[in-house]
C-alpha cells in the first residue's frame, strides 16, 4: 500500500510512520513543514535507514507543491495530521492554526480530490483519506459522568479546537457534497515517547526530572481521557482498512483522569523510579503548584468508542499505570532529546510552561 501522510513528523505521526514501516510493502511518503514540534533528527535517520520512506519538507497551505506532491506519489490512503496542536499557543497566536488547520485542510481535500476523480475505478475504490482529529471538538462535558459519542454536537472552546471543528465540517461536507471517500477521527488526548515537551504529561515529566514546579491550572479537578499513542496508531490503522466512508469514528481508551490526579500518579510513580532525586525536594509532590486556569479551560473530555469497539471490533491494548511507567523511563533515558529542544526554547519560556 502507497500511504501519504501530512505532518508524520510530530508526535502521533513518528508513530504511525514506525508502525507502517513494519511492513516491507509498505511506501511512505511524509509531508511535513518541519515546524518546531517536527521530530527532524529522527525522520532524518530513518529517511537514510528504509527505502521505502520519502520525507519531503512541505507546508500544506501551499496548494500547488501539495498538488503535485500527491499526484506523483499516487497514494492509496491519506492520513491527515499535519496541525498546529497546542491549545496555550492558539490563544497566543490565532492564525497560524487558521492557516494550517482550515486553509491547509481545505488545500488537501481539494488537491486530493481531483487526484481521486482522475484514477483508475480499482484505484479509485481502495482510496480514501483519514483526517486525524480530536475530541476538544465537542466542548466541555462540564462536571458531569457523560461521554462524548459521534452524535455529540460541536462545541469547540479555544482556536485550536474552533480550527479542528472547521477542518471536520470541511472533510463532512467533501463527502457529502462530493462524494469524496473521507473518515474523521476524533481521539483523546494521547501520551507516549517523543511527544513535544510542552504537552502535559512531558511537561510534568521534565519539570519533575529537572527539579522545577509543576504546574497545575485552576484546581486541578480537569478531566483528560487519556490514550497511549500506540492504541490511537492500532486505531487509525484498522479504520484506513476497514472504517466506512463518510463516518466519523471516536478514539479513546475509557482512562478519564483529573489532572491533578494525573500529576500525583506521575509524582508517586517518579518517587518509585527515579532513586536520585533533585536536591530541592523530599518526594516529587513537593513540586505541585497550582497557578491561574487557562482561559476557556474547558472542564471534561471524555470519549465513548463504543462505535468502534462494536463495528471495527477495536479494542485498546495498553495497561494504563504501566504506559506511564514506560513513558516516565524513557523521558529519563532521553534528556538529551528534550534538553536539545528546550534550549532552543520555541516560545515555551514565553507562555510559562517551562522555566
Ligand atoms: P504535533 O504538534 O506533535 O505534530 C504536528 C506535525 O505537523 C509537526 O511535525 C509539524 O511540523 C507538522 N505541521 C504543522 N503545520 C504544518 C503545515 N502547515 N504543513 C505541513 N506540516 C505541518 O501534533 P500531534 O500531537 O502529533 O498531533 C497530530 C494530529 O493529531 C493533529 O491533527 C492533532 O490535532 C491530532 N490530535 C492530537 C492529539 C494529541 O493528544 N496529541 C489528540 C487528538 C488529536
Amino acid at each position: 500500500m502507497k500511504y501519504l501522510i501530512t505532518g508524520g513528523c510530530g508526535f502521533i505521526g513518528t508513530s504511525l510512520v514506525s508502525s507502517l514501516l513494519s511492513s516491507k510493502k509498505n511506501k511512505i511518503l511524509n509531508l511535513d513543514k518541519l515546524s518546531y514540534s517536527a521530530n527532524y533528527n529522527l525522520h532524518k535517520k530513518v529517511n537514510l535507514k528504509y527505502s521505502n520512506y520519502f520525507l519531503k519538507k512541505l507546508d500544506i497551505c501551499n496548494f500547488k507543491n501539495l498538488k503535485n506532491s500527491i499526484n506523483s506519489f499516487q497514494p492509496d490512503i491519506i492520513f491527515h495530521l499535519a496541525a498546529e496542536t497546542h491549545v496555550d499557543r492558539s490563544i497566543e497566536d490565532p492564525l497560524s492554526f487558521i492557516n494550517t488547520n482550515i486553509t491547509g485542510t481545505y488545500n488537501l481535500l481539494e488537491a486530493s480530490r481531483t487526484y481521486w476523480y482522475n484514477l483508475t475505478s480499482n484505484k479509485k475504490k481502495k482510496f480514501k483519506l483519514i483526517h486525524i482529529s480530536t475530541d476538544e471538538v465537542y466542548g466541555d462535558l462540564g462536571d458531569t459522568n457523560k461521554f462524548f459519542n459521534e452524535f455529540s454536537p460541536y462545541k469547540p472552546s479555544s482556536p485550536y479546537s474552533a480550527s479542528k471543528a472547521s477542518s471536520d465540517h470541511l472533510v463532512e461536507s467533501w463527502y457529502k457534497t462530493f462524494g469524496f471517500p473521507s473518515i474523521i477521527t476524533n481521539c483523546s488526548n494521547n501520551f507516549g515517547p517523543n511527544q513535544f515537551p510542552e504537552k502535559l504529561i512531558p511537561n510534568i515529566i521534565i519539570n519533575a526530572l529537572n527539579g522545577e514546579s509543576i504546574n497545575v491550572y485552576g484546581s486541578g479537578r480537569n478531566v483528560r481521557d487519556w490514550i497511549h499513542v500506540e492504541d490511537n496508531i492500532s486505531a487509525l490503522k484498522l479504520i484506513s482498512k476497514k472504517g466506512q466512508v463518510g463516518e466519523k469514528y471516536n478514539i479513546g481508551a475509557n482512562n478519564p483522569k483529573r489532572n491533578i490526579d494525573l500529576v500525583k500518579l506521575i509524582c508517586k510513580k517518579l518517587n518509585k523510579i527515579i532513586t536520585s532525586k533533585p536536591t530541592n525536594i523530599k518526594k516529587f509532590e513537593d513540586l505541585i503548584k497550582f497557578v491561574d486556569d487557562r482561559p476557556g479551560h474547558d472542564f471534561r473530555y471524555a470519549i465513548n468508542a463504543n462505535k468502534l469497539n462494536k463495528d471495527l471490533k477495536w479494542k485498546p491494548k495498553k495497561n494504563f499505570e504501566k504506559s506511564i511507567e514506560e513513558t516516565i523511563l524513557w523521558y529519563f533515558k532521553n534528556k538529551s532529546w528534550w534538553s536539545n529542544i528546550i534550549k532552543k526554547k520555541y516560545n515555551m519560556d514565553r507562555l510559562g510552561l517551562i522555566k
